[in-house]
């Protein structure tokens, strides 16, 4: 992690699965404290810094329905994790789980446990419009953070977009206006760090876990949200509304002509985040202003609210690699000009969003610098992920010769 850390350009990781008892022990071994909260690797250089986080899945019934809901929890001191960890065993929680521990609890009784223990905990709700594990998740979620946190909904101040929502569907929900939109990378492995990315702005020198928690507000004090760099929500795999079983595809238009059950085989679709937004959006509308940066990035501003920081859509420089060069992610010869680009240009994010053009060009070939410069300005097409499906990402759409450029973007769709 903290070599990847370094590789992708994230200076704050969360430690992940502090509730797993051998995790735990990898990260008390091989971490301390380096400002208050904050940690690093023992006797290490590295600049990766870590806090420590943790995913719980609650899955309970209320109000006659069956919830499962995801959430992100930041704990302030390893003190504290260890008592939070006691007590959720204490109430059969089985925190030897691989991925993340299933609790029976309710997220009401989830909060009380960890601010019985330590107020300072950090609780947000993850990937919040997957329709399976999530809090506003056609399946299994609630229609507004009230309903789900009860008592606790003011003291909700972010929440997490996950991979299949971007801030501007955010934006258009009136239950989210007074709270932050953080987008985190979902990593399953080091590789696939920072698909998603908060940049905080810090104003003191030494980041401390008291300053990261204003950074989680959208009126918060000392440290900011300067920007989020997204994933293409499209590329997720719950956008569209579907089923996989049957090839279903529908768009919240089709959707709203077709209804909510498979055409083919009857049973009902899984409804995707796109149309759940709507949904819950009544009618809302908010269009996003695009800026185009210096290095050609296009950034995305909320028209009228200035404390909403702007976002910028990116695809993992190794999935542009792979499209450019036109052999699998997987490949060698993908990982070689990876490996060849940070060697002599420094960071993922840094070459995705930063570098020159020109210089990538010349630090590896023109067609890896053209398709760099294609994801900057948006000039691409996504075929959208539905119930499970991941979407597709193209950056030269194969028609005609091979290479030759539409210059369309499916990109419209998303306003
Ligand atoms: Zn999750
Ligand atoms: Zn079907």
């Amino acid at each position: 992690m903290a070599e990847w850390g370094e590789k992708k350009g994230i200076d704050l990781l969360g430690t992940a699965d502090w509730t797993h008892p051998l995790w735990l022990k990898e990260i008390e071994t091989h971490l301390e404290e380096d400002g208050e909260g904050i940690f690093k690797v023992k006797g290490s250089e590295s600049k990766t810094r870590y806090v420590l986080s943790c995913e719980i899945s609650n899955i309970y019934t209320q109000g006659d329905k069956g919830r499962r809901i995801h959430t992100v929890f930041f704990s302030p001191s390893l003190k504290t994790v260890s008592k939070i960890n006691a007590e959720l065993k204490r109430r059969g929680g089985n925190l030897m789980s691989d991925g993340r521990p299933i609790l029976g609890l309710t997220v009401q009784e989830m909060c009380e446990v960890v601010w019985g223990i330590d107020e300072r905990v950090m609780v947000v709700p993850a990937h919040i419009w997957t329709p399976w594990f999530s809090m506003f998740g056609s399946k299994s979620g609630f229609d507004s953070v009230e309903e789900c946190f009860g008592k606790y909904a003011d003291r909700i101040t972010a929440i997490e977009t996950g991979l299949s929502s971007d801030p501007v569907m955010n934006w258009q929900i009136k239950d989210l206006e007074k709270r932050a939109i953080v987008s985190f990378g979902d990593a399953h492995s080091p590789k696939k760090l920072g698909r998603e990315v908060t940049v905080f702005e810090v104003k003191e020198d030494k980041l401390t876990f008291e300053a990261l928690k204003e950074g989680f507000k959208k009126e918060g004090k000392g440290c900011r949200i300067s920007y989020t760099l997204e994933f293409y929500p499209e590329e997720g795999k719950y956008h569209y509304t579907g089923h996989r079983k049957c090839g279903v595809r529908q768009s919240p238009e089709e959707t709203q002509k077709k209804g909510t059950s498979c055409h083919v085989c009857g049973r009902p679709l899984t409804v995707g985040v796109m149309h759940r937004v709507d949904e819950l959006a009544k009618g809302e509308e908010i269009k996003a202003v695009k800026r185009v940066s210096e290095a050609g990035v296009v950034g995305y501003y909320h028209p009228e609210d200035k404390l909403r920081p702007p976002y910028v859509m990116m695809v993992p420089l190794q999935e542009i690699i792979s499209e450019a060069v036109g052999v699998g992610v997987n490949s060698k010869r993908v990982q070689e000009v990876y490996e060849q680009l940070m060697a002599s240009l420094g960071s993922e994010l840094d070459v995705l969003t930063k570098v020159k053009i020109e210089e990538i060009a010349k630090a590896s070939e023109e067609r890896v610098a053209e398709a760099v410069d294609k994801v900057r300005q948006g000039k691409i097409v996504i075929n959208p992920g539905y119930d499970g499906v991941f979407g597709e990402v193209k950056i030269w759409e194969k028609v005609g010769e091979k290479g030759k450029v539409k210059g369309k973007t499916e990109q419209q769709t998303l306003f």
